[in-house]
């Protein structure tokens, strides 16, 4: 089996590359990030104070979380509902950033990710695939663009799926997002010391596409 990971911050243009890419190798693409979208989205649910560690961990007691490949496509399932459409707002990306802190909330999705791997040839994304989840992987890549670039692209992706927000206001939600991320206790978001950095800053997205390949490939 080959293991690609892709990790890097919010809006770095991740989840579209990767799969693309995957597309291409006939690899599965696995977006790590759902995982945790699907755990926030069901404390806030339930009303579960997100900043409160111990209820956060008790609150993933009895929690069913799966992913399931649908014509390639991966899909996230809470219990038996498919919940890949509700997770994409930005109350609940706000609230994977900070379930994501809580150790007992990654140490409950790391045997999934693991699991993913061992059985397909996997493209992961995510912060800590490189580092944390699967640290033998035969490809290692850190993703990155500069703040604005990640904002206003994230920004045009929302606008053209409908959704009511400004660029400053997506900015300051990735900015609070980076921070949490890379400051975090617990696998906080860095490149693996033998991650290939690719910035995307200045490519369109097919030029990006292509540079990942030629790391993929050239490894
Ligand atoms: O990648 P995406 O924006 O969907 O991830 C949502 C949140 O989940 C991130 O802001 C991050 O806090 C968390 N996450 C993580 N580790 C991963 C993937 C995502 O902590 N491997």
């Amino acid at each position: 089996m080959t293991a690609i990971a892709i990790d890097g911050p919010t809006g770095a243009g991740k989840s579209t590359i990767a799969r693309r890419a995957a597309e291409r190798l006939g690899f599965i693409y696995v977006d790590t990030g759902a995982l945790y979208r699907t755990i926030g989205l069901s404390m806030l649910r339930r009303g579960i104070d997100l900043s409160d560690a111990a209820a956060v961990a008790a609150g993933l007691d009895g929690l069913k979380v799966s992913l399931r490949f649908q014509d390639g496509e991966q899909r996230v399932l809470l219990g038996d509902e498919d919940v890949s459409g509700e997770i994409r707002t930005a109350e609940v990306s706000m609230a994977a950033s900070k379930v994501s802190a809580v150790p007992a909330v990654r140490e409950f999705l790391f045997q999934l990710q693991r699991d993913m791997a061992k059985s397909n040839n996997v493209i992961m994304d995510g912060r800590d695939i490189g580092t944390v989840v699967l640290p033998n992987a035969d490809v290692k890549i850190f993703l990155t663009a500069s703040p604005e670039i990640r904002a206003r692209r994230r920004f045009e992706e929302m606008i053209a799926k409908g959704m009511q927000t400004t660029y400053e206001e997506v900015l300051s939600d990735l900015e609070q997002r980076d921070y949490n991320d890379t400051h975090r206790a617990i696998a906080p978001l860095k490149p693996a010391p033998e991650a290939v950095t690719i910035d995307t800053s200045g490519d369109t997205f097919d030029q990006a596409v292509e540079r990942v390949l030629a790391v993929i490939r050239g490894s």
